[in-house]
């Protein structure tokens, strides 16, 4: 039996009218689960209207009594990990215990966003001329949407409307219609917390849906996480209808081997972060550099490891790689791997032949070494468990590639130099740099944002910056004559 999801507005469950629905599969059997309502434009103004509503009243709650919420939200979250652990592995098929790390780092700035009393403090300066002072307040934006990816269908959600909320908006989440359960888990939590109706909404949807949002009037700011193209799309779109855009976009990240690292180490962490939720991660490692003679034994190191790895049903305890998330995604990576074979690269372990259970959409972990930068296996983001080892004669020729990629989300080094790796830092045009850290997500208290292809706008998302994006600064110049010289008498002793 398949269930239908709906979309959240006004605080309740409403059934979708468009008539366009998209099918909703447990990739792990590759049983279709359900069917998710797709909004026309009508139902995107209708949600819009509803969340405008809310935003009025909302803004005007006291920081004390948002934060309170938040705290509440915080605390029925943790509580329910488990069962919202479950929604996650059943539509997108990672393993529970990554499905309970991204609800972790999830909750990481929901607890950020608590403390939005002190993030929502502006400054002030007394006597800039005689008996005028100017302080600095922020404001909400009012109506706010989300436009998130299927990778991380809490984790990313949250990124957003944990500070949305907090700092006084309305948001309107627009799930990706690949794993759109988990949406509806939050919103029943935050109205739990006692979130008033609207200021959480959730818009199921396509294509139509973000456009509505988009172009809409009414809504202010439009935070996307997904792939380069419609990160692109979105900006110009949101930019061009007068909106603030944030939108996050595509990875290849690259770990670089010095041939001063520790090799296990290193292959650990190549195998966790490459394989790690079958490579569908923005911040996974998909290209190993490695540098002159460690190539060999980390070759050897990464290959040794991968048979160990259990491949399998991700809501099974024992499972350490699930599958991807559709059938057609499975075979594209797949074909990656053809064209990387083909193209001259030797693949040392091909999950194509692995033994994958035989219902579901599954890929075993594949290990292509002497890869090229001219082949589509190095130059596209493949979302898969590919890991591409290229091999390189120094450091420097290292750094060269890495700044030479379209991408520059994350990146990690792997020595025991400080000076190299202090070098890397510098040199390497990329938002975030992991140091023998091979996944360097920052914290919720720093900012997530990539440069280049991956982060279109000048705002990262979530943390200090996070906060600036859903607030509008205001400055106020003030003059208060000396009430000494008041024509009213207040009481005090008259100089006059
Ligand atoms: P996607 O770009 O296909 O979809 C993301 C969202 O955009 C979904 O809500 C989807 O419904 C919507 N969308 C899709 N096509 C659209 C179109 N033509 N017009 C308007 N909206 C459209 O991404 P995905 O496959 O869901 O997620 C994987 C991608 O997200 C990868 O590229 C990954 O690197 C990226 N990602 C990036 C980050 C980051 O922080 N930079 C984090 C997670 C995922």
């Amino acid at each position: 039996m398949t269930t239908t999801i709906n979309h959240w507005v006004g605080g309740r469950l409403v059934e979708g009218t468009s008539g366009r629905t998209s099918p909703v599969f447990n990739p792990a059997t590759g049983e279709q689960t359900g069917s998710v309502a797709l909004a026309s434009s009508d139902e995107v103004n209708a949600v819009v209207a509803s969340a405008l509503r809310a935003a009025v009243d909302w803004k005007n709650v006291s920081l004390s009594r948002r934060a309170a919420i938040v705290f509440k939200f915080r605390e029925l979250l943790a509580a329910r990990v488990d069962e919202l652990a479950r929604v996650i592995t059943a539509e997108h098929g990672k393993v529970l215990a990554d499905a309970l790390g991204e609800i972790a780092r999830g909750l990481e700035n929901v607890e950020f966003a608590t403390g939005v009393p002190q993030m929502m403090k502006g400054g002030f300066s007394e006597d800039v001329s005689t008996g005028v002072d100017v302080y600095s307040i922020r404001q909400p934006l009012g109506v706010v949407a989300g436009i998130t990816p299927f990778n991380f269908p809490v984790m990313v959600p949250l990124w957003m409307c944990a500070n949305a909320i907090a700092t006084g908006n309305a948001f309107i989440l627009k799930p990706s219609e690949k794993d759109p359960s988990a949406s509806l888990f939050l919103a029943r939590l935050w109205q739990e917390a006692d979130l008033p109706d609207g200021v959480f909404s959730v818009l199921q949807g396509d294509k139509e849906a973000v456009d509505g949002l988009l172009t809409h009037a009414d809504v202010s700011a439009v935070s996307f996480v997904g792939s380069t193209p419609i990160a692109r799309y979105i900006y110009e779109t949101g930019t061009k209808a007068g909106k603030r855009v944030q939108a996050l976009g595509g990875a290849k990240n690259h770990m670089v081997v010095l041939p001063d690292a520790d090799v296990e180490m290193a292959a650990d962490a190549a195998v966790s972060a490459g394989y790690g939720a079958a490579g569908e991660r923005c911040m996974a490692v998909s290209v190993v550099v490695a540098v002159g003679n460690v190539a060999d034994p980390l070759v050897d190191a990464i290959a040794t490891r991968i048979p160990k790895l259990i491949v399998g049903d991700g809501a099974r305890k024992d499972t350490d790689m699930g599958p991807l998330i559709t059938a057609e995604h499975r075979d594209k990576v797949a074909g990656y791997v053809a064209a990387g074979e083909e193209a001259g690269a030797n693949v040392v372990i091909d999950g194509r032949s692995s033994p994958v259970p035989s219902i579901g959409f599954f890929l075993g972990a594949t290990l292509l070494d002497d890869v090229r930068t001219d082949m589509s296996v190095y130059r596209d983001e493949i979302f898969g468990p590919v890991l591409s080892v290229l091999r390189v004669a120094s450091f420097d020729e290292a750094i060269a590639v890495i700044n030479a990629n379209q991408f520059g989300n994350g990146t990690a080094i792997f020595t025991r130099d400080g000076g190299a790796a202090r070098r890397f830092q510098r040199e390497i045009q990329v938002g975030m740099i992991g140091i023998n850290v091979p996944i360097p997500a920052p914290v919720s208290y720093y900012s997530f944002g990539g440069w280049k292809a991956s982060l279109f706008g000048d705002s990262h998302i979530y943390g200090p910056e996070g906060v600036n994006f859903y607030t509008r600064g205001k400055v106020v110049t003030s003059r208060w004559p000396d009430p000494t010289n008041s024509t009213v008498d207040l009481g005090f002793p008259q100089t006059r």
